[in-house]
């Protein structure tokens, strides 16, 4: 299977034009930023492997690229999730659902062995893995072959956006690339983002820049503000963003981008769109949420 098709389309965003990076585009099956991470374990031979083992939510994008690649690969696939919700089992939806589609096994409450035997492969939480750098180096070379046919010759000229859970992504481009790679922490603080970058890098030197937030934000919490900038964004660029990281990652950008009005950005779309469904089934009980999202 092929990852190729990741476009970089130009879009107004508050007025001011910025490119965005398709990844979301990559493959019907496996896209975004999940796609890259995984990408080593898609393209190379494993023949001794017959189980992958992962853990983390239940709502995890991670959790269903994994389950994908194990349906790709023929194996096994287990899962050691927190807590599961008695609804989330009788109507299971997003993500979850299309993992357990994939043939993904689930684990409850039970704890992560502290090793495996040779014939399994663990990866661990959100793909925060050495392996990542294969797929992401793809995405830097993608990313210069944009800028060479763009006339960007100068490193100044172009700068990189993308929203950090664990931060593997952006560590990755920022050490394959020419460009400032930008980033914000969405999971955690930034001191955990920082020594997220520290375990796969030791050079500081290589690092992303990390731009604040006004505020603190828990991960995967319902924000208002969140939920009017995805619907700003998807009004004015017309392309759908996700929900965990993108709305933080806007609103950095936007502040960012109204104290230096000159740079140019390319954002990353990392993806993470079947993980909208659920989320947007928990806004829809909000007051703020718009009835033409109903359908989804
Ligand atoms: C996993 C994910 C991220 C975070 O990627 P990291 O490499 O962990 O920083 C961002 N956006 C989406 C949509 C994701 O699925």
């Amino acid at each position: 299977m092929k990852i190729i098709n990741s476009p970089v389309q130009k879009v107004n965003f508050n007025n001011l034009e910025i490119f965005v990076k398709r990844d979301d585009l990559l493959n019907e099956d496996f896209s975004g930023n999940k796609a890259r991470k995984f990408y080593y374990f898609l393209q190379q031979d494993f023949p001794h492997i017959k189980k992958v083992v992962s853990f983390g939510s239940n709502q995890s994008n991670a959790m269903y690229s994994l389950s994908v690649l194990s349906r790709l690969k023929g194996w096994e696939f287990v899962y050691y999730a927190d807590h599961i919700s008695s609804f989330l089992k009788q109507y299971p939806t997003g993500n979850y659902k299309h993992a357990l589609k994939n043939g993904m096994k689930v684990l409850e409450n039970k704890p992560l062995p502290e090793t495996f035997d040779a014939e399994t492969l663990f990866i661990s939480e959100g793909g925060a893995v050495w392996e990542a750098e294969f797929g992401v180096k793809q995405l830097a070379f993608e990313i210069k072959e944009f800028a060479k046919a763009n006339n960007i010759e100068k490193s100044e000229e172009l700068e990189i956006f993308l929203p950090s859970g664990t931060g593997t992504t952006a560590l990755f481009l920022q050490k394959n690339l020419p460009f400032k790679v930008l980033t914000c922490a969405c999971v955690g603080d930034e001191s955990y983002l920082k020594k997220q970058f520290l375990q796969l890098v030791l050079n500081e030197d290589l690092h992303p820049t990390i731009l604040s937030a006004s505020k603190k934000y828990h991960f995967g919490k319902l924000y208002e503000e969140f939920y009017l900038m995805y619907e700003k964004i998807k009004s004015e660029t017309n392309i759908e963003f996700d929900l965990l990281y993108d709305p933080l990652g806007f609103m950095v950008l936007e502040k960012y981008l109204e104290e230096n009005p000159k740079k140019r950005v390319l954002y990353i779309h990392q993806g993470g769109l079947l993980g909208n469904i659920s989320m947007l089934e928990r806004y829809a009980r909000k007051p703020y949420f718009k009835f033409s999202n109903k359908k989804i």
